[in-house]
């Protein structure tokens, strides 16, 4: 029974040596708990948060002690009587292959409805993020310019698709020309920018947004926040949902000031925490499940193979090698 342990905080970009592989005995249960056994482990930036011993909205991870993160788990010994030997489940569980609990925060899903690593992406924290960051900000209005960055990702190829059904132009901003070929062929997108290959940012937003940008839907931060804000419309709204581009910096980057433009345009810049809503991942599993089925949201993902390479597949998060959600097969 491997486990992945957090045996270094990270300076800067984490590396392979900030992890280690441990390996110890399959636990037995007691009366109340069941036995899981990880088939699918979910890697994310914010992940990255929490290796550093710094206060947030999630408390950070212990040294010496497994990490974890969304895992889609397969139950395979139970004395509770809320799960059966074959149910599989779906919460935030630590990076084990084998692991007891007594259940509590689980989630039963079916693997009928969806493809079992569809609720780490799509139906899960994924798709739940970019249909409430819309949702509770950005109030897109058919007609209207969607911008997003990290297009390509998990959850920016969400928002993008969400834009469509609402009836938006929608553009994206993603670090390779395939990325960008892909969200508009696959996923119905009108255009779209490589920010890495882009001679001038702004520029080439305002070529793609002739009507100026009426949402801007952020993942990635820094240069890219700057360049979108130059081209934010009157009333327009900002959902910070992520900064990648800063989670590995030890000094965070002065860039313009926003307030300039936030008063000039009447714009809403406001910070976006899923967590903040769980009273309402319900109805957006519901709403997502069903554009999932009518075949409006396309599910993709980039599977790894192999428990020991979760702390590659996170790290290469942060080189863009995944297009839709990063997903570890055990
Ligand atoms: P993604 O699937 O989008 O993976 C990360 C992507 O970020 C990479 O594929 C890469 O794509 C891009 N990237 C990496 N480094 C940089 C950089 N320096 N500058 C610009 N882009 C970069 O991850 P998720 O969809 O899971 O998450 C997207 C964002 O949303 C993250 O910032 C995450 O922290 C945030 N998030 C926030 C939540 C909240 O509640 N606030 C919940 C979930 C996610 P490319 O090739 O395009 O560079």
């Amino acid at each position: 029974n491997r486990s992945i342990l957090l045996k270094e905080r990270p300076a800067g970009k984490p590396v392979l040596d900030n992890f280690e592989l441990r390996q110890e005995e399959i636990p037995t249960i007691n009366e109340g708990e069941i036995l899981l056994k990880t088939l699918y482990v979910s890697v994310d930036p914010y992940l990255r948060g929490r290796m550093r011993d710094e206060k947030s909205y999630i408390d950070p991870f212990k040294l010496n002690e497994p990490l974890e993160s969304g895992v889609i788990a397969e139950v395979t010994e139970s004395r509770n009587p809320n799960f059966r030997k074959g149910d599989y489940v779906s919460g935030m569980l630590q990076w084990k292959e084998y692991q007891v609990t007594n259940g509590n925060g689980l989630n039963k899903v079916n693997k009928e409805q969806a493809p079992l690593t569809a609720h780490l992406g799509i139906l899960g924290l994924t798709g739940i993020t970019a249909y409430l960051g819309l949702e509770k900000i950005g109030n897109l209005k058919p007609g209207e310019t969607l911008l997003v960055s990290g297009a390509a990702g998990a959850v920016g190829s969400v928002v993008g698709q969400i834009g469509k059904i609402k009836g938006c132009r929608v553009v994206g901003i993603a670090g390779t020309d395939e990325k960008i070929s892909w969200t508009i062929e696959k996923l119905n997108f009108d255009d779209g920018i490589n920010y890495r290959t882009s001679e001038n940012l702004r520029k080439s937003i305002a070529n793609a947004c002739p009507n100026g940008v009426d949402v801007y839907f952020d993942n990635v931060g820094g240069e890219v926040l700057d360049a979108a804000l130059a081209n934010i419309n009157k009333f327009g709204r900002i959902i910070n949902c992520g900064a990648i581009s800063l989670y590995n910096e030890t000094e965070i980057p002065v860039g313009p000031r926003p307030e300039g433009i936030l008063i000039k345009k009447s714009a809403l810049m406001q910070g976006f925490i899923v967590r903040d809503y769980v009273k309402e991942f319900g109805p957006a599993i519901n709403q997502l499940s069903k554009w999932f089925q009518e075949d409006k949201l396309k599910y993709s993902e980039t599977l790894i193979e192999g428990f020991e390479n979760i702390p590659q597949a996170f790290l290469d998060l942060f080189e863009g090698k995944n297009q839709g959600k990063m997903v570890v097969k055990v």
